[in-house]
């Protein structure tokens, strides 16, 4: 039987601000994610997707109102101890280290939380991985630099996890090995934030969507909103 404090949300956003420098970049940002869902934020260039998940981990110059995970506030925690609360990012622009090996870059990430996955379960996951062991992260295809970027996060123990655009610019074979990727984490009850700008691969393994504009959340949905009707307003707000 679910208990309240199960049944109690991954992540709970409320009136989050941000901002780079004097740039006030997010104007209160609300939205929540329940264990074991994928949630996609999508909008459009600039609306504050990679913001918001920057403003959650800790990592954006100023931020303030509410980020509660995992029942615990966390807009005045470091970077840091927000990582060892067990949630981790995976941003757009892939952080591997080129000059280290696929071996090397699996071996160094910080464990922050117990059960991070094991080379074995990696290697389940992605099998190039498995085959590229010794090559360079910088020699990879931007598939497998992907991969091995999510790789990493998952070496962590975080069972919260954002990933930023991580289709971005991969040809759709590999969109759809990162979507049964995705699929397959769900199933192991991860809990998964996305950005995407690919609303067609979103759709395929998401449980809700929520559409930032300027700085703010403006309408959010679940699978079963997602009439004809509906499509055709959110391609509208999308641009796309
Ligand atoms: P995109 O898909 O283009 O990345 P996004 O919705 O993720 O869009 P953000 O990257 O969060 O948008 O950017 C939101 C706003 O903040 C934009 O106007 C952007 O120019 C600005 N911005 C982003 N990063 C910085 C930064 N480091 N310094 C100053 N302004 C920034």
């Amino acid at each position: 039987m679910a208990t309240a404090e199960a049944a109690a949300p991954t992540l709970v956003v409320s009136g989050l601000q941000a901002w780079y420098g004097e740039s006030h970049v997010l104007h209160g940002v609300d939205f929540e994610v329940r264990p074991g869902e994928v949630v996609t934020l999508l909008g459009r260039n600039g609306a504050g997707k990679t913001t918001t998940l920057k403003a959650i981990m800790g990592i954006v110059g100023k931020r303030s109102g509410s980020v509660v995970f995992a029942g615990r506030e966390t807009v005045g925690l470091s970077s840091d101890r927000i990582a060892r609360l067990g949630m981790a990012i995976c941003p757009e622009e892939r952080a591997i280290f080129a000059s280290l090996s696929v071996r090397e870059n699996l071996l160094l990430p910080p464990r922050v939380a117990p059960g991070g996955l094991t080379l074995e379960r990696i290697f389940a996951l992605f099998p190039n991985l498995a085959e590229r062991l010794a090559s360079g992260g910088g020699k990879l295809s931007g598939g497998e630099q992907q991969m091995l970027a999510i790789a990493r996060i998952l070496r962590t123990g975080a069972r919260f996890l954002m990933l930023d655009e991580p289709t971005e610019g991969l040809a759709p074979v590999i969109i759809r090995q990162i979507g049964q990727t995705i699929a397959e984490l769900k199933r192991d009850g991860f809990t998964i934030l996305l950005v995407e700008q690919n609303f067609r691969f979103a759709a395929t393994v998401s449980d809700r969507y929520y559409v930032m504009e300027h700085g703010r959340i403006g309408i959010g949905f679940g699978n079963s909103d997602l009439d004809a009707n509906n499509m055709e307003k959110l391609h509208v707000r999308l641009g796309v």
